[in-house]
């Protein structure tokens, strides 16, 4: 798979809780070359390899703001209120999240640390 220089690779993402692993363009909140587009939080993002507008890109994962885990974006490792969260901080603070957090959360797995 050939990236362009324009979206070249920075590194590799790895979520620190699924593994999934990635190369990645770009880590922060503008994308280059995308157009009025911030994202909200500080974002592990590939430019789309397959699609041939440059303006697409996918977002890989970020940051947990407590414990600065890298988590990716799936529902499975990391949650997004306000700010970035990955689950294992959620479940421990989940008394500060809302209801309807807390519901959605009881019916996932909990996610297996080994
Ligand atoms: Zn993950
Ligand atoms: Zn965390």
């Amino acid at each position: 798979m050939e990236i362009s220089t324009e979206g070249s690779v920075r590194g590799m993402f790895t979520c620190e809780t699924c593994d999934l692993s990635t190369p990645f363009t770009y880590y922060g909140q503008k994308p280059p070359n995308t157009r009025a587009i911030v994202l909200l939080e500080e974002s592990y993002v590939l430019k789309d390899p397959f699609s041939p507008n440059r303006d697409k890109f996918i977002v890989l994962g970020a940051k947990c703001t407590l414990c600065s885990m890298v988590v990716c974006i799936g529902t499975d490792c990391s949650l997004f209120y306000t700010k970035r969260f990955c689950l294992r901080c959620v479940r421990e603070n989940l008394d500060q999240f809302p209801q309807q957090i807390q519901a959605e959360l009881a019916k996932k797995k909990v996610p297996q640390h080994t």
